[in-house]
């Protein structure tokens, strides 16, 4: 179905930081697949993890008991200190799963319609239940009736959450990216993660953060609201955990933990044994190469390196990240940007409206790679400007 906009290019290699068309030409990879390859393409230890669970068993059901599962729950429960994890396939699946947490505990607490408190611009996915969370319009719009039970509330604005708490009863969590990624890298104020964890205490909600594309080391931090230091109820997981390999989970803390019960949600692939011994090995080998601290370290040098040559150009309005997480606001829309930065080997993402350049490139490039980055887009805006 003719669902996207596809650049003309295909790949049919991958080794790093790199990708190999099918012609034979060598493309920097800023992009990963969207935040997924943070590891980099074809990691020999992923791939030895699939092939050698590929020869004993791809799938069982979650009837039985999967060893490999409960290995990877043990791992996610370690680096984010929760407790408890549902599997599934992808960050929607994931969310999803967190709204039937929300709403089930609002109806063990009696509130017969309960609310999510949800944020303008966010993304969690393209199901009907996460375009309804979601904040875009675009979205949204055909797609209606939309799911009710949530409230919108601008990102980044404590103040209109804490007026809900004073004049709404149904309210039973809030769901927000800790920093808003398809909407361009905006990175709240610090103090929002820990104003919303107040709030949630004062008023027994479960917080909730989507660290789908956050998550797994992509900021600095195995998660984004360990920069604050703020441990949600419930945390959903995607993109880096699988490499790849389609995986998603959904971990639950404090009172979300045994809110779903025997029967009440379920998943035929998710957490089956191939994508259990991925996302293990994905942990693993992100704490053997040092991972997270590369990509803390990485992503400052890169911002510097963009502040420094690009931050006085005139068509940058802004320069902003945290780790592996940058964007490069614009003041203009240039035509064809994608392309061009393409038609230069470099792989990125534009968002905003064509105005925002996504970086979101993997935690194992070095100097020579950061450079590559900085002066390609350097040379596309400064040919704009010519
Ligand atoms: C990508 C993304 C999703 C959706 O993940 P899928 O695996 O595409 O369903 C949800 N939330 C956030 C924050 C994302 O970046």
């Amino acid at each position: 179905m003719p669902i996207y906009g596809r650049l003309p290019v295909a790949f049919e290699r991958g080794e790093g930081a790199w990708l190999y068309s099918v012609g034979g030409e060598k493309y920097l990879d800023a992009l990963c697949g969207v935040a997924v390859t943070t590891l980099g393409h074809s990691h020999p230890a992923i791939v030895a993890a699939i092939k050698a669970q590929a020869e004993k068993l791809l799938h069982v059901s979650n009837w039985f008991e999967i060893p490999e599962q409960i290995q990877l729950a043990e791992a996610i429960s370690k680096i984010c200190e929760m407790d408890s994890v549902f599997f599934c396939n992808s960050g929607a699946e994931a969310n999803e799963a967190a709204i039937k947490i929300a709403r089930l505990y609002g109806h063990n607490k009696n509130i017969s319609n309960p609310a999510i408190v949800v944020t303008q611009d966010a993304f969690h996915g393209r199901t009907m239940a996460t375009i309804s969370a979601g904040g875009s319009r675009k979205n949204q719009a055909g797609f209606e009736p939309l799911l009710g039970g949530f409230k919108r509330l601008p990102y980044n604005d404590l103040e209109a959450v804490r007026q809900v708490a004073n004049n709404s009863d149904d309210v039973v969590a809030v769901l927000v990216e800790p920093i808003l990624g398809e909407s361009g890298v905006l990175i709240p104020d610090q103090g929002y993660l820990v104003g919303l964890r107040e709030i949630c205490d004062q008023n027994e909600w479960l917080l909730m953060f989507d660290e789908v594309q956050t998550g797994m080391g992509r900021t600095g931090k195995w998660f984004a609201c360990q920069h604050e230091n703020v441990k949600p109820d419930v945390m959903t997981l995607a993109k880096a955990l699988g490499a790849g390999v389609p995986i998603g989970a959904c971990v639950a803390n404090g009172p979300a933990v045994g809110v779903l019960k025997p029967g009440t949600h379920g998943s035929t692939f998710g957490g089956g044994p191939l994508a259990s011994v991925v996302g293990k090995t994905v942990i693993e080998t992100m704490h053997a190469e040092g991972a997270v601290e590369r990509a803390a370290e990485i992503g400052e040098k890169l911002l510097s390196a963009l502040t420094t040559q690009l931050g006085g150009n005139v068509l940058v309005s802004e320069i902003r990240g945290l780790g592996l997480m940058i964007a490069i606001e614009l003041n203009v829309e240039i035509s064809r940007l994608l392309q061009k930065i393409l038609d230069r080997k470099l792989l990125v993402n534009v968002t905003g409206g064509g105005k925002i350049i996504r970086l979101l490139p993997p935690a194992i490039i070095g100097d020579a790679e950061i450079e590559q980055i900085v002066s390609t887009i350097a040379t596309v805006l400064e040919s704009h400007q010519a």
